[in-house]
């Protein structure tokens, strides 16, 4: 079976005091045992955040750049994040694809160097609300996944985050139905475009508007492992996130 991965991402908030508070209510849990836990921190806190945890609680950076070092202002190298503590980084969240214009070709460079690197990934897919009315959410999560799969030859290390951006920060969830729908294609996908073995092995997370309310039906759907949790992972119901499954 597949363990089911629950990833906090804190995109840009905290401060040393509020990350303080959240890492105590963390280490306090109780935490499944059973469930991979990792925490997305902004990069200047990830040592500081790294300092308040257990082992078991795993940091994430929620950006790498594709090269080693260099002339590259304001980036930072997958070595620098395993340098200062997070042994995982989150690529092409839908906030650095819009935001920030990171295009899918981009995205699956740094996929792919980053796991070259040592690190483990949560690489981010998801459809606007524009192109789900125009049914193109299929088409459009298969695209973004095919390009990652052009440069990915070890998926061991991946987890796959399905974040329909409608649903980010919106308070509007995907129907347990609709995630499952997105993830079970996602699962065909993988069988016949890598491999059945991958497909059956490969984690594909949940995201947007998750919260201690919702997330135990979305979690009881077969082709969910897991989710990717934005302002609900700022917050103490975090926990109760992370034991949807009990
Ligand atoms: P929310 O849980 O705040 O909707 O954010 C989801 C997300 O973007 C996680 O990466």
């Amino acid at each position: 079976g597949r363990k089911f991965c629950v990833g906090g991402n804190w995109k840009m908030n905290g401060s040393k005091a509020s990350i303080t508070d959240l890492c105590k209510v963390l280490t306090a849990g109780p935490l499944d045992p059973n469930v991979e836990i990792v925490v997305g921190c902004p990069a200047v806190y990830i040592s500081f955040a790294r300092s308040l945890l257990p082992e078991s609680i795993r940091v994430a950076g929620q950006n790498a750049y594709k090269a080693k070092s260099g002339a590259f202002t304001g980036e930072m190298a997958p070595s620098m994040l395993l340098d200062v503590g997070a042994d995982w980084v989150i690529i092409g969240h839908s906030e650095r694809r819009q935001i920030f214009g990171e295009s899918d070709e981009l995205i699956a460079e740094k996929v792919a160097f980053a796991l070259a690197e040592g690190m483990k990934v949560i690489a981010c897919i998801g459809e606007t609300l524009q192109e789900r009315e125009a049914g193109q959410t299929e088409a459009v999560c298969f695209r973004q996944t095919k390009a990652i799969a052009a440069t990915v030859k070890d998926w061991t290390n991946v987890v796959i985050a399905y974040e329909p951006v409608w649903a980010i920060g919106t308070g509007k969830t995907a129907t347990p139905a609709q995630a499952q729908e997105v993830h079970a294609a996602l699962r065909k996908w993988f069988t016949e475009n890598v491999s059945p073995e991958v497909s059956d092995a490969i984690r594909i997370q949940y995201g947007g508007s998750v919260t201690a309310a919702n997330c135990r039906e979305l979690g009881s759907q077969p082709d969910i492992d897991g989710f990717l949790v934005g302002g609900a992972s700022l917050k103490p119901e975090f926990v109760q996130i992370v034991n949807a499954k009990q």
